[in-house]
């Protein structure tokens, strides 16, 4: 099995309802999905979280080259000649985000091939269904009434869906994030698992801050409190409160997760599969979270196909300390609205009673909507 081509699809959709996090207003959701065609008639299908034409152009003019004529199965050799190949001007950012949709794709590829699911390939199972939090309950309105009036909604809508837990965002400003995490409390109850988000959205004075402020209300982790690049800032606001610390969707390969595991900056790391270097690497990164003794969530936000790409992970890490009542992993849920997330999919993954079915279809274990594909792309 040779590659004969690899193609990118940058992909686009407004939406509706726009909603906000801390740093900007959502109006359109995009996507980069990278295709490899083989001699044998197998496509690879891959993911890439990260701004989508940049991507697209490092795919097609720097890693496209060097990937044709190559065999899929030698997925190590290809990662590190890709990632070499960059490194001196990479390391980071838009060259590991198009590397892991590469990645992701070559998976597919070998699990195609043998006819068997990328956890397979990887191991596993260490479990086949996986507990999910809904993603979403960002700021809808300015005017607080309103706002809190949809996210009741909104929360209400999850609980009904059958989730245990759910995560809202915060850093927008300390009463108005206050008033929220109350009303969201209030709404769901003592047992329901709540996260809150600020996507570095705080100054550490400010974590600080809301996370006394916020901790009487049985919050399960304060994700992304300071910028990424401040773990001494992380380390301050761990020290300072009890909630657990979350973070990592914008910290890339083991070499940046190394730095925070030693740190001891972080509770629960974040990588997001389409972005800290795919697969291969996210492996790497889970073993050494688990020789730490730190938990691992996968960030998920994008496609159904990193969204399929996080659960053949999920159905691999290890569990922390194995005991009756042991800690897994949760799969990242994302919730809001997206033209094209799930529809990309003849079968999308489906969270039902709270909990996500890892697929067991060769390779990544779905297969791409082709009409939904060039509905949406725009590019290149
Ligand atoms: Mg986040």
């Amino acid at each position: 099995m040779k590659i004969t081509a690899v193609r990118t699809h940058v992909m686009e959709a407004p939406i509706e309802r726009r909603f906000a996090f801390s740093q900007a207003w959502v109006d359109k959701r995009v996507g980069l999905v990278v295709e490899i065609e083989t001699d044998s008639g197998l496509i690879g299908w891959g993911d890439g979280y990260g701004p989508p034409w940049a991507l697209s152009t490092v795919i097609e003019r720097y890693y496209a080259p060097r990937l044709v004529g190559r065999s899929p199965m030698a997925g190590e050799a290809i990662w590190e000649e890709l990632y070499n190949g960059l490194r001196d001007h990479g390391q980071r950012g838009i060259a590991v985000q198009a590397l892991s949709a590469v990645d992701i794709a070559l998976w597919d590829l070998r699990g195609k091939h043998l006819g068997v699911p990328v956890h397979v390939l990887m191991g596993g199972p260490i479990r086949s269904e996986v507990a999910a939090y809904a993603t979403g309950l960002y700021r809808r309105s300015d005017d607080r009434a309103e706002n809190h009036r949809l996210l009741r909604e909104e929360a209400e809508g999850y609980l009904a869906a059958g989730f245990r837990a759910m995560k809202t965002k915060v850093g927008f400003d300390f009463e108005d994030d206050l008033a929220l995490v109350a009303m969201l409390r209030e709404t769901i109850g003592p047992e329901i698992g709540l996260f809150v988000d600020a996507n570095h959205g705080c100054d550490v004075v400010q974590a600080k801050r809301l996370a006394h402020a916020i901790e009487p209300y049985g919050i399960g982790w304060f994700e992304e409190p300071v910028e990424p690049e401040d773990l001494e800032g992380y380390r301050e606001v761990r020290a300072a409160t009890s909630i657990p610390i979350a973070g990592g969707e914008c910290s890339f390969t083991r070499h940046d997760f190394r730095r925070i595991l030693e740190a001891r900056a972080i509770d629960i790391i974040q990588p997001d599969t389409a972005s800290c270097g795919g697969l291969t690497e996210a492996k790497r990164i889970a073993d050494m979270a688990w020789t730490h003794g730190v938990r691992y969530n996968p960030h998920v936000w994008g496609t159904g196909i990193g969204l399929a790409a996080a659960m053949q992970l999920l159905a691999v890490l290890p569990t922390g300390a194995p005991s009756f009542g042991a800690h897994q992993p949760l799969l990242e849920y994302d919730s809001t609205q997206h033209p094209f997330r799930q529809d990309l999919l003849v079968e999308p993954i489906r969270v039902q009673g709270g909990v996500a079915h890892v697929p067991t279809g060769p390779g990544l274990g779905i297969e791409v909507r082709r009409e939904v594909l060039e509905r949406w792309r725009i590019g290149p």
